[in-house]
């Protein structure tokens, strides 16, 4: 899968996009993560991007000629590939392990970050197929956001993960929250690896894990039960 990203800070994405899984992954070629900066595609001579608010207010706006430029130029380096482009936006639907499994059977998205006080409303409604939010609250840029959305759809691409990290029994993937976790050492300032887990029972496990799981969800995420 291909994530073309449209910044004004490709350095933010590559960056976080090199490390861990996901910079494996892109060594591997599972997945592309390219940075494309917005910047390069101002008519401006001072390579203006931004322009305060028609209707006053504070902050600026990122203009949309420089993104619409850019967003064509990047579509066409990849025309054949099935592309979903994504806006980052607090205004958005909040970003789910469903909304990422869906994502990731595109071939490729495109992903607009926002900056300063967002874009121009142009730019969404003409380029983008939908907003995503990743939580009720606002950063200071879509880079975040971008690299949260890249990381959790990529983890559900075929030889992402290797066997050992498989994602089908994580958190929401039943709609509930996992269990907990253990390893050694056994014991550790007192506190004990719960018996059961070293029983070797395999059933006995399982069902303690499921009980498990319904006490964390119930007690941290109720609206999920
Ligand atoms: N004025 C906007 C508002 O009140 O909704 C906030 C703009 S925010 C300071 C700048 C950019 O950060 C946004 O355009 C968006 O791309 C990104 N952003 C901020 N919070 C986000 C969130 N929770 N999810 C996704 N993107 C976010």
């Amino acid at each position: 899968m291909r994530f073309d990203v449209l910044t004004l800070f490709p350095e933010m994405i590559e960056n976080i996009a090199a490390q861990s899984i996901i910079g494996r992954a892109q060594n591997s070629g599972v997945i592309e993560v390219h940075a494309h900066n917005i910047r390069d595609y101002s008519l401006d001579k001072h390579r203006k991007v931004d322009d305060t608010p028609c209707g006053g207010g504070k902050g600026m706006l990122m203009a949309v000629p420089p993104i619409d430029a850019c967003h064509e130029a990047v579509k066409a380096l990849a025309p054949e590939m099935k592309t979903r482009t994504v806006y980052m936006s607090p205004c958005g639907q909040v970003l789910t392990q469903k909304k990422a499994i869906e994502l990731s059977s595109y071939d490729r998205l495109i992903i607009l970050c926002g900056h300063y006080e967002g874009v121009d409303r142009r730019a969404i409604d003409l380029l983008c197929d939908e907003e995503i939010s990743i939580g009720d609250y606002v950063l200071t840029g879509g880079e975040l956001p971008a690299c949260v959305l890249i990381d959790c759809v990529s983890r559900m691409i075929n030889g992402v993960l290797s066997d050992g990290e498989c994602f089908e029994k994580e958190s929401f993937m039943n709609g509930l929250l996992e269990y907990p976790q253990y390893t050694r050492p056994i014991e550790y300032k007192g506190m004990a690896v719960p018996d059961v887990l070293l029983s070797g029972d395999h059933k006995k496990i399982e069902k303690w894990r499921k009980e498990q799981s319904l006490e964390v969800t119930k007690k941290n995420r109720p609206d999920l039960i």
